[in-house]
C-alpha cells in the first residue's frame, strides 16, 4: 500500500516533505490524516476530491462532517461570490444574515429560542460551559469518557496518548482540569455518582454530552440514555449541554435532539452550520439562559456572561450558513446522506460477512462507523476498557486509512466514514467495490 501510494502521490509525498520544515507535523489541523504522508488535494466537487497528481477519491472525511451538501456546493458558493462582491468577508457591524441565520436556527432546534454565532466548535463549548457556570452559580462539570468537545484547557485534560495512557496535552494546569469529570457512556449509576460527588464540593454547573454517543457516535449510548441524562440533570439543579457540532443539522435539522426528543438547556453547534465555510460555531438554548450574554435576565444577579471573537457572525459566515441551512431544508439533505449512510453500512457488513473478517460496521445515518469488532463489543460490555485504545488498533486504523486512500476512498481516520448528500447509489456502490478490492488484498 505504502509502495502504491508513494507511486500514484509523489507530488503530495514532496509537499509533505517540505511541509514538515515550516508547519509542526506538517499538517495544520490535527484531522489530517498523515500516514504514511498526507495527500494534498486541489480540487473538491460534490463527492469527489482531487489530489494534486490528479488521483481521484471519493470523499468519506466531509472536513470532518462539515460538508452534508456534498462538497463546494454550487447554490451556497453562488451566494457567497455575490455577498463577496457587495460587502466583502467582513465588517465588524451588524449584517442582515447574522439575523436570518439565528432565524433558521431558532426555527428548526426544539430547545433553541435564541441563538449566538461564534468561531468554532472549541469556541462554542467553552461559551456554553461559562453561561452555565454563571446561571448556576457552580464550577464543576461532566463529560462522558472518550468524548471529545475541542481542546479548551478544560475539556481536553483527559485525552490520552493511546496505548500509554500518558496524557495527549500538556500545558494545562492541574487546577484547571480538576472542575472537569469524566463518567463511563451508557453507565447511569457512575453519571449519579459524580453527580452526588460534585453535590459535596458545590455542584454541578453542567452535563455535556453528545447526544449521538462520545466522538460522533463511535461509543453508541441506548435509545434513552439522553432522556435518563435529562432527568439527572433536572434533579441536581445541573445544566444539561448538548453538543451538537457533528449531529447539529446532520442528524436532521433539528439536530440529534429531535430525534431522541430531548431538549437540553443548551446546545453548541458547528461544522455543518456554515455548511463548510469558516468560523462555524454557535449557541442556542432558551431566551432566560441566553439573555445571560446580554447580561440580562438569567445569570445569579442578571450577571453578564462575557463571550467575544473578531470574526464571529461574519458575512461570510452567515451568509454561507443561511443558505446551507436553507438548501438542507429545499433538499432533505440529511435524509439523502442518511440513506446512503444506510447503504454504504449495508454493502460493507454484506463485505465483512462474505468474506469472513474481524470488523463490524454500524451506522446513525449519515454516520458510518467500520471498526475492528472487539471495540464495539467492549463498548457495551465494559464501556471504561473500551476507552482506553490499544497502540495496536491505532496503528491498524492507520493501516486501513492508507489502504482506503490507495484504493480511492477517504476516510476519517480510517474508521468512520462520514456521507452527504451528493453520494448517489451509484457513488455508494462505486465505494463498495473499491472497499472489496482492499479487503481482498
Ligand atoms: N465537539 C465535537 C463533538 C467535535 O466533534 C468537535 C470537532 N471535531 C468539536 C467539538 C470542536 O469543534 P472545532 O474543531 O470547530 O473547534
Amino acid at each position: 500500500v505504502i509502495n502504491k501510494l508513494e507511486t500514484t502521490c509523489p507530488k503530495s509525498k514532496a509537499l509533505y516533505q517540505h511541509a514538515q520544515t515550516v508547519i509542526p507535523n506538517g499538517v495544520q489541523h490535527n484531522l489530517a490524516f498523515n500516514y504514511p504522508f498526507a495527500i494534498a488535494m486541489d480540487k473538491a466537487k460534490g463527492a469527489y476530491l482531487r489530489d494534486i497528481d490528479g488521483n481521484q477519491y471519493i470523499d468519506f472525511l466531509q472536513a470532518g462532517g462539515t460538508t452534508l451538501l456534498g462538497s463546494n456546493y454550487q447554490p451556497v458558493l453562488d451566494k457567497v461570490q455575490n455577498l463577496l462582491a457587495e460587502c466583502g468577508p467582513v465588517t465588524g457591524l451588524l449584517h442582515q444574515y447574522e439575523v436570518k441565520i439565528a432565524e433558521e436556527v431558532i426555527k428548526h432546534v426544539p430547545s433553541v429560542e435564541m441563538f449566538r454565532m461564534l468561531g468554532s466548535g472549541t469556541e462554542s463549548v467553552m461559551a456554553a460551559i461559562r453561561l452555565a457556570r454563571n446561571i448556576t452559580g457552580k464550577k464543576h462539570i461532566i463529560k462522558v469518557g472518550g468524548g471529545y468537545h475541542g481542546w479548551s484547557d478544560q475539556m481536553v485534560y483527559g485525552l490520552r496518548i493511546p496505548g500509554t495512557g500518558r496524557r495527549e496535552a500538556h500545558g494545562i494546569p492541574k487546577d484547571i482540569s480538576k472542575y472537569t469529570h469524566e463518567v463511563c457512556p451508557n453507565d447511569l449509576a457512575n453519571l449519579r455518582l459524580m453527580l452526588n460527588l460534585n453535590s459535596l464540593r458545590g455542584g454541578t454547573a453542567a452535563v455535556i454530552v453528545e447526544p449521538i454517543g462520545p466522538e460522533s457516535g463511535t461509543r453508541p449510548v441506548y435509545f434513552d440514555y439522553n432522556q435518563q441524562v435529562r432527568t439527572l440533570c433536572d434533579e441536581f439543579d445541573t445544566l444539561l449541554i448538548f453538543d451538537e457540532v457533528v449531529s447539529g443539522f446532520r442528524f436532521g435539522l433539528g439536530g440529534a435532539q429531535a430525534y431522541f426528543n430531548v431538549d437540553p438547556d443548551i446546545t453548541v453547534f458547528g461544522k455543518c452550520l456554515t455548511g463548510g465555510y469558516p468560523m462555524a460555531g454557535g449557541i442556542g438554548g432558551r431566551k432566560e439562559i441566553m439573555m445571560s450574554l446580554a447580561g440580562g435576565i438569567g445569570g445569579k444577579g442578571g450577571k453578564k456572561t462575557f463571550v467575544g471573537g473578531t470574526l464571529s457572525a461574519n458575512p461570510l459566515s452567515t451568509v454561507a450558513g443561511y443558505y446551507a441551512i436553507k438548501e438542507m431544508e429545499r433538499t432533505n439533505a440529511a435524509g439523502i446522506a442518511g440513506r446512503a449512510g444506510d447503504r454504504l453500512c449495508a454493502g460493507l457488513e454484506e463485505i465483512i460477512e462474505r468474506r469472513g473478517l474481524p470488523y463490524v460496521a454500524y451506522n446513525q445515518g449519515s454516520i458510518v462507523h467500520l471498526e475492528t469488532s472487539g471495540v464495539l463489543l467492549l463498548t457495551l460490555a465494559k464501556p471504561i476498557k473500551a476507552l482506553r485504545e490499544n497502540a495496536k488498533r491505532k496503528h491498524m486504523m492507520e493501516q486501513m486509512g492508507a489502504a482506503y486512500t490507495a484504493h480511492g476512498i477517504i476516510s476519517l481516520a480510517g474508521s468512520c466514514l462520514l456521507t452527504s448528500m451528493a453520494d448517489t447509489d451509484p457513488i455508494i456502490d462505486e465505494a463498495l467495490n473499491r472497499f472489496d478490492e482492499v479487503f481482498a488484498l
